[in-house]
């Protein structure tokens, strides 16, 4: 993995005394998951670059013990010697400690001197796409280059994949443009921090920087960047998941998601379709699993056979808007007896979801990070265990229909993963398999000869 920064501020070679790094000599470091090396391209007084180099050894991955637990070879055969990520952002911080530090003693005076910079980054991992990109580092001043990188130059039939090649460029001091590097490139990757320690974790933690907090996508930057392995992530999601997922149900509304979907009405036909596969499934007592604002709740009490609702959702603030939406507070007495709205998340088991007859799960699953999936069906199917579950979730084959999303991003930036139809398939057989529920799936919204429909549905019954 590489990344180059090319000052063109004359002189530019004035670089290699703020990066502590003279331009004729390359520097090599152990950096414990291989070796780190800083050399000079190019250093003229017009243009002049230093290139991070970060050999990673594959083996000592695979042996260390912060490997990621899975089986197979995942372990061996990955992205990581090759894309940038937090083990960038560590080599990043090993080697140019001084410079992030604001120190330079050789000439203290370039320290707060904004320079003409290009960070050049040649394979870029981009959860979300090419939008998530622009919307860290353009507010931050930067012109962006992405360039989709084909999963295969031979099969370009085979599309791109989640790599882009970037050039950022924009007047900064060198000291924070190696900050913004340090916290984005992991906030790009968005994957847990495999093969780096709890220590280089909190190392990362305190770099944030003063300009996260003012940044319009402070609270992306926090969620991502806080996505650990086990420990941290694990404390972070109990003592903050509400605000967490809050924000995330704001985005919802608000973000790519509704402006893609919108033309279709595409939310309106989701709720029709999940009430109707409530009223068939007979109504009685419903919950709704991640009720959001309560749109689905504000139809399902308007169903004479549904005798009450209860709205779940991990998000303090949906529930509240959900509230104003119900007119809760101005409800008859007998109104308010049918309905119900309490804070909880799908991944712990909760007494009070028992004894439904149908539970809905409208847009959900897709937010629930995929290593807790099976966490989550244990609660949903083992626990809660309704008579009959109702779920809708993306189609990601669809979305080749959407031309305002970059090829592979997903519909929401909080989204974990969208299935395609045989994988949503293979999870509705391992639920049958696992806790007896047989279930139907079916489409959702406009049917694409190819791809499908943009949503899919599956009723499952006990
Ligand atoms: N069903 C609603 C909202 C979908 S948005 C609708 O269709 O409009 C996803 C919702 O799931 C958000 O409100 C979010 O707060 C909630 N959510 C995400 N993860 C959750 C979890 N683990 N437990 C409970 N709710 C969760």
């Amino acid at each position: 993995m590489l990344v180059s920064l090319t000052s063109t501020t004359p002189d530019a070679t004035d670089l290699g005394f703020l990066l502590h790094k003279h331009p004729d000599r390359v520097r090599s470091v152990d950096v414990g998951f291989g070796q780190a090396h800083v050399f000079y391209p190019e250093a003229t007084a017009q243009r002049c670059t230093a290139t991070l180099f970060v050999e990673v050894d594959p083996v000592a991955l695979a042996r260390g013990r912060n490997r990621p637990q899975s089986a197979g070879l995942e372990p061996y055969v990955n992205d990581r010697p090759y894309a940038a990520s937090s083990m960038l952002s560590v080599a990043l911080a090993r080697l140019f400690r001084t410079a992030m530090s604001g120190t330079c003693d050789a000439r203290p005076e370039l320290v707060e001197q904004s320079l003409d910079l290009e960070v050049d980054l040649p394979v870029v991992p981009v959860r979300g796409g090419e939008h998530v990109l622009r919307r860290l580092f353009e507010p931050l001043g930067y012109a962006v280059e992405a360039v989709p990188i084909a999963l295969d130059a031979q099969f370009t039939s085979w599309g791109a994949s989640p790599y882009f090649a970037v050039r950022l460029s924009g007047r900064h001091t060198v000291r924070r443009a190696l900050e913004h590097l340090y916290v984005l490139l992991p906030v790009l990757d968005d994957r847990k921090h495999y093969w780096i320690g709890q220590e280089e974790i909190d190392k990362l933690l305190r770099r944030g920087g003063d300009w996260v907090g003012s940044h319009p996508e402070a609270k992306m930057i926090s969620r991502r960047y806080l996505r650990f392995g086990g420990f941290a992530r694990e404390a972070l999601s109990r003592l903050a998941e509400p605000d967490e997922h809050g924000d995330a149900a704001v985005e919802h509304h608000d973000g790519l998601e509704q402006t893609l979907e919108r033309p279709l009405k595409l939310s309106e036909q989701r709720l029709d379709a999940v009430t109707e596969a409530v009223r068939a499934l007979g109504g009685g007592r419903v919950v709704d699993l991640g009720c959001g604002e309560g749109r689905l709740l504000e139809r399902l009490v308007a169903e004479p056979a549904v005798t009450d609702v209860l709205g779940i959702d991990v998000s303090i603030a949906a529930l509240q808007r959900a509230q104003r939406r119900l007119g809760l507070d101005e409800l008859s007495e007998r109104r308010r007896e049918r309905i119900a709205l309490q804070q909880g998340a799908l991944t712990y088991a909760d007494p009070s979801v028992c004894g439904f007859d149908v539970a809905t799960m409208v847009e959900v699953i897709e937010h629930v990070d995929a290593e807790r999936l099976d966490v989550l069906a244990e609660v949903v199917f083992g626990h809660a265990a309704p008579t009959a579950v109702v779920l809708t979730t993306p189609n990601r084959e669809y979305n080749a229909n959407f031309e305002h999303l970059s090829p592979n991003g997903l519909r929401h930036g909080d989204h974990r993963f969208e299935w395609n139809r045989e994988e949503f398939a293979e999870w509705a057989g391992g639920i049958l398999d696992q806790f007896g529920y047989r279930f139907e799936i079916s489409g959702i919204g406009p049917q694409d000869p190819v791809c499908g429909t943009p949503t899919q549905m599956a009723i499952f019954r006990r």
